[in-house]
C-alpha cells in the first residue's frame, strides 16, 4: 500500500515523503481508510508502531478540507509523549500550514494562555493542564472541536487522569470524530471506550 492508496491527499502524501514515511506502518494501513470514512477508531498499538501519524494524517486531511479555528485535541499522558506527538504533526502539516500549541504541566501558563490566543488548529495536551485553561484562561474553549484523540489511554487512566477527562468530555461537542489508541485494553480502557466512542471500528496490529 501507498499513503495515497489509503485515500491521503497529495499535500500531505508528499509531506510523508520529506518525513521518509515511504510505506504505510501496518497499523496505518489498518486505521487511515476508516478514519477517512468518517469512524471513530479504538486503535490498540504500541509506541513504534506509528500511531501517531494513523491518527494524525486523518485529523490533518480534514482540517484541509474543511480549515477552521480549534479543530482537534490529543490528550496525552506525559509532556514528553505530546511533545513527540506536536512534532509529527507539524511534519506532517507542514505542507498545509498548520498550527499547533503544546499544553502541558510544568510549563509557563501565561505563554500557554498566549499560544491559545494565536488561535491553533491541534492542542496536544496532558488533561490536567488542559483543564487548568478550561477554568482559568479567559476566551478559551473546546467547543469547536472536531476531533478528540486520547493516545495512551491505559496509561492516562493509571495516571488518574479519568475524572479530568471526564470533565474535558463535558465541555466538548457531542458532533465529533474520537479516536482513543492503547497499548493494552483494560477494564478501565473499555469503560472510557464505552463512554466516549461512537460505534468504534477496532483496529489492531
Ligand atoms: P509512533 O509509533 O507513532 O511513535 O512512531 C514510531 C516511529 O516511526 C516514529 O519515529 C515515526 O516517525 C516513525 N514512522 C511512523 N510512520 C512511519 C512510516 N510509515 N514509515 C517510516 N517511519 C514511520
Amino acid at each position: 500500500a501507498s499513503f495515497a492508496s489509503l485515500g491521503i491527499i497529495e499535500p500531505l502524501c508528499k509531506a510523508c515523503e520529506q518525513v521518509k514515511y515511504i510505506k504505510p506502518t501496518d497499523i496505518q494501513v489498518e486505521a487511515i481508510p476508516w478514519a477517512l470514512q468518517g469512524r471513530d477508531i479504538i486503535g490498540l498499538a504500541q509506541t513504534g508502531s506509528g500511531k501517531t501519524a494513523a491518527f494524525a494524517l486523518p485529523i490533518l486531511q480534514a482540517l484541509w478540507e474543511a480549515p477552521q479555528g480549534l479543530f482537534a485535541c490529543v490528550l496525552a499522558p506525559t509532556r514528553e509523549l505530546a511533545f513527540q506527538i506536536s512534532e509529527t504533526f507539524n511534519a506532517l502539516g507542514s505542507t498545509i500550514g498548520v498550527r499547533c500549541a503544546v499544553i502541558v504541566g510544568g510549563m509557563d501558563m501565561m505563554a500557554q494562555s498566549i499560544a491559545l490566543s494565536k488561535k491553533p488548529h491541534i492542542i496536544i495536551a496532558t488533561p490536567g493542564r488542559l483543564q487548568d485553561h478550561l477554568e482559568n484562561t479567559k476566551g478559551f474553549g473546546l467547543r469547536t472541536l472536531k476531533y478528540l484523540v486520547m493516545d495512551e489511554a491505559d496509561k492516562l487512566l493509571d495516571m488518574d487522569f479519568g475524572p479530568m477527562i471526564d470533565k474535558i468530555l463535558k465541555v466538548i461537542p457531542k458532533e465529533r470524530r474520537t479516536y482513543l489508541f492503547s497499548a493494552t485494553m483494560t477494564t478501565k480502557v473499555a469503560k472510557l471506550q464505552r463512554a466516549s466512542l461512537n460505534n468504534p471500528v477496532k483496529v489492531e496490529v
